[in-house]
């Protein structure tokens, strides 16, 4: 897989020629001169939300936390140059399709899956998948239209949404409740065989960790990804 290094301007169309990645890796972004600035520094990593099909344009998602990175970022004008660098990471899907792969997602933690779900559904790979998704509220679910339709076009994959806060008065067609193993266990019976990847703010990978090892799940199949930093 040859490196990328590349630098983008906002809202170009394609940013390079190449950009060779497996869906679940991650590239580093750094903004070269930010109109905001902290300790913190001008670079991040995020795992890349577009499947790899979509390439030479990359899609990464973000909560916008208020840092000096997050304003520099939506306030660029049009033009902006960044720095994209990877891609770097092995979250990928496993090959074996004889496994099924079951993803928990946390909140923003399903940049990930979105990339890898959806390049197993264009390419119409065999594997079957699996997505546990948890947010507090309908409207801070990302990219359920996208999971939604490739729920439809793949008949390997199957959507589990839950949310914590149901008295929004949002729309709402999926679960309500938190993810624990009786949740895990009442929509998947057997896990034994199944290789699971976690993603997602440290306390969730931490929770889904702890549900998981309840439910029977086999400790050295969890992949873990966690976004520090939230
Ligand atoms: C493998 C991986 C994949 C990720 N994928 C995503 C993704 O797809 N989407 C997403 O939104 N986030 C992702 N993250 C998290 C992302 O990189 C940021 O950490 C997160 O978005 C919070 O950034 P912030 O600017 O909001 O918070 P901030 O608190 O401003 O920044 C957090 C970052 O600053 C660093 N930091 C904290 N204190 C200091 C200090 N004193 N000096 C120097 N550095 C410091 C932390 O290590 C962290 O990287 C990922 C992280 C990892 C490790």
């Amino acid at each position: 897989m040859t490196p990328f290094r590349v630098i983008a301007r906002s809202h170009d169309p394609p940013i390079a020629r190449s950009l060779d990645f497996d869906a679940g890796q991650t590239c580093d972004l750094t903004i070269r001169s930010p109109q905001y600035q902290d300790e913190k520094g001008s670079s991040r990593t995020f795992l890349i939300a577009s499947p790899p099909a979509e390439a030479p344009r990359v899609m990464v998602a973000t909560r916008l936390t208020g840092s000096a990175f997050k304003r520099s970022l939506p306030e660029a004008p049009v033009g902006y140059e960044i720095e994209l660098e990877g891609p770097s990471g092995s979250f990928v899907r496993h090959r074996n399709t004889a496994k099924p792969a079951v993803f928990f997602a946390g909140g923003i933690g399903i940049t990930p899956f979105r990339s890898i779900v959806g390049d197993a559904t264009l390419r119409r790979l065999p594997h079957r998948m699996t997505l546990f998704y948890s947010n507090r509220t309908p409207a801070s679910t990302a990219f359920l239209p996208d999971l939604e339709a490739w729920r439809r076009q793949n008949g390997n994959f199957r959507l589990i949404a839950t949310i914590a806060d149901p008295s929004t008065g949002q729309p709402w067609s999926h679960d309500v409740g938190p993810i624990d193993a009786a949740f895990i266990t009442s929509h998947l019976p057997e896990l034994s065989d199944a290789i699971c990847y976690l993603a997602g703010p440290p306390a969730f990978v931490k929770g889904m960790r702890a549900a998981l090892d309840e439910a029977g799940a086999d400790p050295d199949n969890l992949r873990t990804e966690k976004f520090d930093g939230y």
